[in-house]
C-alpha cells in the first residue's frame, strides 16, 4: 500500500456502485484508481472519489490495478460546480491536461498550475474567460511552448506589436509587413493570419506568466478590458494551434459562452 497526493480529474461509473477515477498525482503522474463502493453515499472513500477534489489517497494493487482504500480530502474546488460558467472552464482544464500528463511521468509544476487556477475559479478571484486563458497560456509555456516575448524576432529593434502564433516569437510592424509581402502561396497567406497584434499590456502579462510560479499566477500586472480579451484571443489561438484539435469541453463552454451572450 502507497499514499499519494492526487486531484481527481474523472470519475467514471463502474457497475452499480464503483467508479474508476483518473488521478493527477505529484509524484506518479496521471493514474487510474479504481474505487469500490465509491459511488455510495455509507462508502468513506465517495468524498475522495469526487472530480476536482484533491486528497491524500491511500492506495493498494491488485491484480494489476490500483484500489483505492480510502483517504482524506485536502481541499475540494468542488464549489466550481455551482456557477455553469466555471464550471465549464474547470472541466476544459482537466480535460485538456491529459494531453500534457501521462501515466509514470511526472511533472509536478502541471499539478500546481492547474491547482492554483481551480482555487481562483472556486474563489472568484477572476473571471473565468481570464481563468481560462492562463491556463491555455501558462500550460503550454510551461510545456516547452513558452514563445519568445524578447522583443521583434527577425529585427531585434522595433518595438513589438504582434504575435507569430505559429512561431511563438513577436514582431514589429515593419517585419510583419515584410512578412506578408515574402508570401504568395496560398499556404503562406494562411500562416500570416495566424500573425495578431498584442497590445503592450497583454505582453506585460503574458512576459510575468512566462517567468513565475503558478502559486503567484494572478500577481500579472493589470490588464483593461481590451488587454484582458486581446489575452483570452491569444491564449486560446496558440494552444489550440499547439494541440491541433479542440475538445468537448471547449465546444460546451462556447455554446454556452454564445447563449448567454443572445440573451
Ligand atoms: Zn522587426
Amino acid at each position: 500500500m502507497f499514499c499519494v497526493d492526487g486531484l481527481v480529474l474523472q470519475a467514471k461509473k463502474r457497475g452499480e456502485h464503483d467508479l474508476f477515477l483518473q488521478v493527477l498525482t505529484a509524484d506518479r503522474g496521471r493514474i487510474l484508481i479504481c474505487a469500490k463502493g465509491g459511488r455510495s453515499v455509507r462508502s468513506g472513500q465517495m468524498p475522495v472519489s469526487q472530480p476536482f477534489t484533491y486528497s491524500n489517497m491511500e492506495v493498494y494493487e491488485k491484480n494489476g490495478f490500483l484500489w483505492l482504500k480510502g483517504g482524506s480530502v485536502i481541499h475540494s474546488f468542488y464549489s466550481v460546480s455551482e456557477d455553469l460558467e466555471s464550471f465549464a472552464v474547470a472541466s476544459y482544464m482537466v480535460e485538456s491536461v491529459q494531453d500534457f500528463t501521462d501515466e509514470g511521468v511526472t511533472d509536478e509544476s502541471v499539478l500546481r498550475l492547474l491547482l492554483n487556477l481551480l482555487y481562483a475559479l472556486s474563489e472568484k478571484k477572476a473571471p473565468p474567460d481570464l481563468v481560462k486563458a492562463l491556463w491555455e497560456f501558462t500550460l503550454l509555456s510551461l510545456s516547452g511552448y513558452a514563445p519568445d516575448l524578447q522583443g521583434c524576432a527577425v529585427c531585434h529593434k522595433g518595438a513589438p506589436a504582434f504575435f507569430d502564433i505559429q512561431n511563438g516569437r513577436l514582431l514589429c510592424p515593419e517585419c510583419k509587413a515584410r512578412e506578408e509581402v515574402r508570401a504568395p502561396s496560398e499556404d503562406e497567406r494562411e500562416e500570416s493570419r495566424m500573425i495578431a497584434p498584442v497590445l503592450d499590456e497583454t505582453l506585460a502579462a503574458m512576459r510575468y506568466l512566462e517567468r513565475t510560479d503558478s502559486k503567484k499566477i494572478m500577481g500579472f500586472p493589470p490588464l483593461g478590458p481590451a488587454g484582458r480579451i486581446n489575452l483570452e484571443q491569444l491564449a486560446e489561438s496558440f494552444f489550440l494551434y499547439h494541440v491541433g484539435h479542440s475538445y468537448k469541453s471547449l465546444s460546451f463552454y462556447k455554446g454556452m459562452k454564445g447563449e448567454v451572450e443572445k440573451r
